[in-house]
């Protein structure tokens, strides 16, 4: 059974308080409002929770940033003034947005933190009527896509506790049970094996295989079904785990499995291959993309060959055509080509790929063979 600590891990408040800094400069001159979530947890270490009433991160371009909070949700908030962020309470009855817009002392600009809910994006718009709105995304992710060591151990046992879970899924899986339960199992051993929850588990069956984001179903699995099995959730850190393997019931019943496998193989591989600092987002998703429409499969890779991955399961950077972001060392991400084929069945291999000095590091191990269970 895994150890769990009552409160999640903070980081270090020296690395809290230079990333706050570094988002301030970042902002170059830009008010930030940071609504809580991932955004939250990484300024302060703590992501806190969206409801009706105003939380939010202030950092003003100039002045000390502060949280405005309601009174009762404040004790569920440690160490901010150790952090150097001021704690600004309020209570039912006064207008959090007017506080909120002091503090922030009529600036020209407001970045809003991306999944702020709209009812407080509106109510700030009202309180600062002359700030042009912009969203957070594109300077907080300058600081989030470029991980430091303890979040790539964060990932890295991430990583680790997914490659567990895939290795027992044989047990698991066989003719005669449900999506359903199968899923159930494989939910329990997420946690068993070191996560915090299972933030997603998809178990797709025969034709189910071929929707990429089939979760789960009441199908009865078949002998002869190739399953695609894409799970993940994150640990205590808050960084999360992604992986997919593929699976098959016995002999799989279509003749075509083993040639298109290799070919998915092999562009999975030859993406991975890719990875390295300078290389451009856009070039990992060709190097997939090549191999797979090469051999005639174009048609049914129907989305990007991967993801950024931290305290979000996805954020930056996204590995996809136009994007032509330069790969740096510290990012992550997902690659995770497919091969779909409508009504019959799908596959997809998932690994989350760390750039290093001078290529890639992948925080899965599981082999890339059809899982033959
Ligand atoms: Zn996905
Ligand atoms: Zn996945
Ligand atoms: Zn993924």
């Amino acid at each position: 059974m895994a150890r769990r600590s009552a409160l999640p891990p903070i980081p270090d408040f020296a690395v809290l308080r230079s990333r706050l800094d570094r988002a301030r400069e970042a902002a170059a001159g830009t008010g930030l409002v940071i609504a809580p979530g991932s955004d939250l947890r990484y300024l302060i270490g703590q992501p806190g929770g969206s409801f009706e009433r105003l939380t939010a991160l202030l950092i003003p371009a100039d002045g000390t940033p502060a949280l405005v909070v309601p009174k009762l949700e404040a004790p569920g908030f440690v160490g901010l003034e150790d952090l150097g962020v001021d704690v600004i309470t309020w209570v039912d009855g006064v207008d959090p947005y007017n506080l909120a817009a002091e503090r922030m002392s009529a600036p020209e600009r407001v970045a809003v933190s991306d999944f702020t809910p709209a009812l407080h994006v509106l109510a700030i718009r009202d309180a600062l009527p002359k700030a042009e709105q912009v969203l957070a995304g594109p300077i907080v992710r300058e600081l989030r896509m470029r991980k430091d060591a303890a979040e790539i151990e964060a990932l890295r046992k991430a990583g680790a506790a997914i490659d567990r879970v895939h290795a027992q899924v044989g047990e698991w899986l066989r003719a005669g049970r449900t999506e359903a339960e199968v899923g159930a199992d494989i939910a329990a051993a997420i946690v068993e094996e070191g996560h915090t929850e299972a933030d997603f588990v998809i178990v797709a069956s025969g034709p189910n295989g071929a929707s990429p984001h089939h979760a789960l179903s009441e199908r009865v699995i078949e002998a002869g079904d190739v399953v695609v099995v894409d799970i993940g959730g994150p640990v205590a850190e808050g960084y999360n785990s992604d992986s997919t393997r593929t699976y098959a019931v016995g002999t799989p019943r279509d003749a075509d499995v083993a040639a298109t496998y290799a070919v998915l193989q092999e562009a999975q591989q030859a993406a991975v291959d890719a990875v390295r600092p300078g290389a451009t987002a856009e070039s990992i998703d060709a190097a997939a993309r090549d191999v797979i429409a090469a051999a005639g499969f174009g048609e049914y890779f129907i989305h990007r060959t991967g993801h950024g991955i931290g305290l979000d399961v996805h954020e930056e950077p996204y590995i996809v055509a136009g994007n032509d972001l330069p790969l740096e060392a510290g990012m992550a991400f997902s690659v995770e080509p497919g091969i779909y084929q409508p009504g019959r069945w799908g596959a997809r291999i998932e690994d989350i790929v760390v750039v290093t000095a001078d290529g890639g590091e992948s925080m899965n191990n599981q082999p890339h063979d059809l899982v033959v269970v």
